[in-house]
């Protein structure tokens, strides 16, 4: 580390390379303009607007009147974990015990570990773009090689099999893949998943499959790619309560893995966090166990939304927008403007007081689009449209 020099302390030359996700900075920006007495429509952040079911909020509270105020083992609590691994395994449809769960606080820290426990410097890792930014901050922080792996509207978002065959070479240790995808609600078909397999068991690459979507999904199943022969060694399931049960400040997350992997990923969350808040697990148990009415529910609104918005969309000047099958997001095409995302973004929140993402917030192959979050009221949607649609007017 240099000194520093009355500038405060200098960082470590690895921060350089450490990136961010925009849409907190976004918020940020969106909620200083609130300060000065805007109202500003917020269809920036990935959160569902919906209050964490009651059901889980009593089993969070009566966790904490029984005393689940202690430490707990750094993988998760034992019945924790079962009930992960019971759920996982009926839904879908694979045998997983509870040594192959390890529950963090959210899902992001599974990134990290999976990258911290696989990949060394200068090997490479294959990741989406657009996608979640935090994949290529990590790959980048521990100096292994970011190569992104388009996916292009013309595809309905979803990547080529082929093109992915091309980026292959004997350094690549990690596949990222994530269905239904955050920013664009793509989803992998069972084709393309089949082929992604077959490709990553030939070669024994391991894959990082960002499931944290799997319930958020309006036609069809969700299938992960565990399931495909040989996969069982090599996925690293993600997913969490962040989304699926509107959770996302309770911080419950999990990886579903390989038990020897999970005993590596076990040792960095004692390097780290010791464990998850054991009052929370306590909750989690409820959430994944007790009833999922309030799920159904949830994805029922978000469809109508989905309808709602992309109908709306589509109804402005110059923006098209696909009908996307999962998740709870819009990937707009805004090209016809011929300005750089980030800024049409920007004019949005500074001059008309929407709150969006650039699609570049999601990585090079994002520019021409914005990203919009549809979880928010109908009322905001039509409101935030209509402002989006006043602002590209006045670019
Ligand atoms: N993966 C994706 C693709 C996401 O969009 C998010 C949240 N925005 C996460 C993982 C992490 O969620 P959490 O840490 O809240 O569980």
């Amino acid at each position: 580390m240099v000194a520093a020099r009355g500038k405060g302390l200098a960082s470590a030359e690895r921060m350089s390379r450490l990136g961010t996700e925009s849409a907190f900075e976004v918020l940020a920006a969106a909620r200083a303009l609130e300060a000065k007495g805007h109202k500003v429509i917020h269809l920036e952040i990935g959160e569902p607007d919906f209050d964490t079911p009651a059901n889980i909020v009593e089993a969070g509270i009566r966790a904490l009147k029984e005393g689940w105020t202690h430490y707990g083992p750094s993988a998760g609590l034992p019945e924790a974990r079962a009930a992960i691994a019971a759920d996982i395994s009926k839904r879908r449809g694979i045998q997983v015990s509870p040594d192959h769960v390890v529950i963090t606080p959210g899902a992001k820290p599974i990134m990290f570990y999976t990258v911290f426990a696989l990949v060394d410097e200068g090997d490479e890792v294959i990741y989406p773009d657009p996608g979640f930014p935090i994949y290529e901050s990590l790959i980048k922080f521990v100096n292994a090689r970011p190569v992104p792996i388009k996916l292009r509207e013309e595809n309905q978002f979803r990547l080529d099999v082929e093109e992915l065959a091309g980026l292959v070479t004997d350094r690549t240790r990690l596949l990222i893949i994530n269905s239904p995808h955050n920013p664009t609600g793509s989803v992998l078909t069972e084709r393309d998943l089949a082929a992604i397999a077959e490709l990553c068991a030939e070669r024994g690459i391991a894959v990082l499959a960002d499931e944290i979507y799997n319930r958020i999904l309006y036609d069809g199943k969700h299938r992960s790619i565990w399931t495909y022969p040989g996969m069982d060694k090599l996925t690293i399931i993600l997913d969490g309560l962040s989304k699926t049960y509107a959770m996302t400040g309770w911080r419950l997350g999990y990886g579903v893995m390989d038990p020897d992997l999970a005993v590596r990923v076990s040792r960095l969350m004692t390097n780290s966090n010791s464990c998850t808040a054991s009052f929370a697990q306590r909750a989690l148990i409820e959430a994944v166990s007790g009833d999922q009415s309030a799920v159904d529910k949830m994805v029922a609104t978000f469809r109508t939304r989905r309808d709602l918005v992309v109908d709306l969309l589509n109804d402005v000047e110059g923006v098209t927008c696909q009908l996307p099958p999962g998740a709870f997001y819009v990937f707009p095409n805004v090209k016809s403007y011929k300005r750089p995302a980030k800024a049409i973004g920007e004019h949005l929140l500074q001059k008309h007081y929407v709150a969006t993402l650039g699609g570049t917030a999601f990585g090079a192959g994002g520019e021409g689009y914005l990203r919009l979050s549809y979880a928010a009221s109908e009322a905001a949607l039509r409101e935030g449209v209509s402002r989006l649609a006043a602002g590209l007017a006045t670019l």
